[in-house]
């Protein structure tokens, strides 16, 4: 379907807001969503170790919602939980799709390199068949905190033996661009917004853990609401208390995500407007460490 400049216009005005760049850029922007538009470059999505959540993610974006922005500029090859093939004829789109080549490779979930077979496709182990996919990709993609670093499939003790993606495009010795889009789960613009600059020329700064800065450049602690009030020690002791959570757990100073300004569900709140520390979700070590501190209760009581 042909779609109009305003509505190109209209994508890339979400598009650069969410990148937090200026309205000088929209028609850039614009420009390279129309191009994008013409080839509708293949998109293959895989999942490993993963509870889906960071497809439901991307599916609850709102309007327009990434699903539809997917579809306006990436042809979806196949997609486990949205492509309506199944059995042989599932297995069979995949084929065609590694034979053909050149597609974006986003992968969701762990790779469970110490059991193989503790998750395949077919009877193809996961790791084989996201090395055999990488290789004919042209950028691979790995979708939340489970692909990009192990995540909660790879808590200890880590059965599986349970790994990031980059470790499986390592072993295989695929040198094809890769990024992390962590978060549990990946928030819907960072995977789209990755997705279409990747695509657009490369155009994308990464830092030294392969994530795009546009998104993950800065602590959230650096950008919360609540900043002035951790450097007057306003500390909320008690769940429901006023005052900054980092008494209570708060991870923000650790985690580098811009969720204070972005939001979540279509902005309408994020995890400390709404109370809760930030679990540290987009961090690499989120939730391996046996000791990992979801919460904190009663630090700094004297009674
Ligand atoms: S609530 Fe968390 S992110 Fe916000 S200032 Fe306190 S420690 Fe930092
Ligand atoms: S605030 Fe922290 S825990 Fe909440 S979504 Fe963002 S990175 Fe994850």
């Amino acid at each position: 379907m042909a779609h109009t400049r305003r509505e190109f216009l209209r994508d890339a005005a979400m598009l650069a807001a969410g990148l937090g760049l200026g309205s000088g850029s929209v028609p850039r922007l614009a420009r390279a969503l129309e191009g994008l538009a013409a080839r509708r470059p293949g998109l293959v999505w895989l999942q490993g170790q993963s509870c889906s959540g960071c497809s439901v993610s991307l599916l609850n974006g709102e309007r327009p919602g990434p699903a539809e922005l997917l579809t306006r500029y990436f042809s979806v090859w196949f997609h486990p939980t949205l492509s309506a093939a199944t059995g042989d004829e599932a297995l069979a789109a995949v084929d065609r799709a590694v034979n053909a080549g050149g597609y974006l490779l986003a992968v969701e979930g762990a790779m469970p390199l110490g059991m193989p077979r503790a998750c395949t496709v077919g009877d193809e182990p996961i790791a084989s068949l996201v090395s055999r996919a990488a290789a004919r990709a042209r950028a691979v993609l790995a979708v939340g905190t489970c692909a990009s670093f192990g995540g909660i499939p790879a808590a200890a003790a880590n059965p599986t033996g349970a790994a990031p993606v980059s470790e499986v495009l390592a072993r295989a010795g695929v040198s094809v661009p890769h990024l992390n889009v962590p978060g549990c789960p990946a928030h819907p613009h960072w995977i789209v917004g990755t997705a279409v600059l990747v695509l657009h020329k490369n155009d994308i700064t990464v830092d030294e853990e392969h994530r795009p800065t546009a998104f993950f450049g800065r602590p959230v602690h650096d950008q919360c609401p609540h900043f002035a009030r951790y450097e007057r020690q306003e500390f909320a002791r008690t769940p429901g208390e006023d005052g900054c959570l980092f008494k209570l757990g708060c991870q923000g100073a650790l985690t580098h995500a811009d969720c204070p300004w972005r939001g979540w569900n279509g902005g309408t709140n994020w995890c400390v407007r709404g109370r809760a520390p930030c679990t540290g979700c987009a961090r690499p070590g989120f939730a391996r460490d046996p000791a990992y501190p979801f919460f904190r209760l009663n630090e700094g009581r004297t009674a």
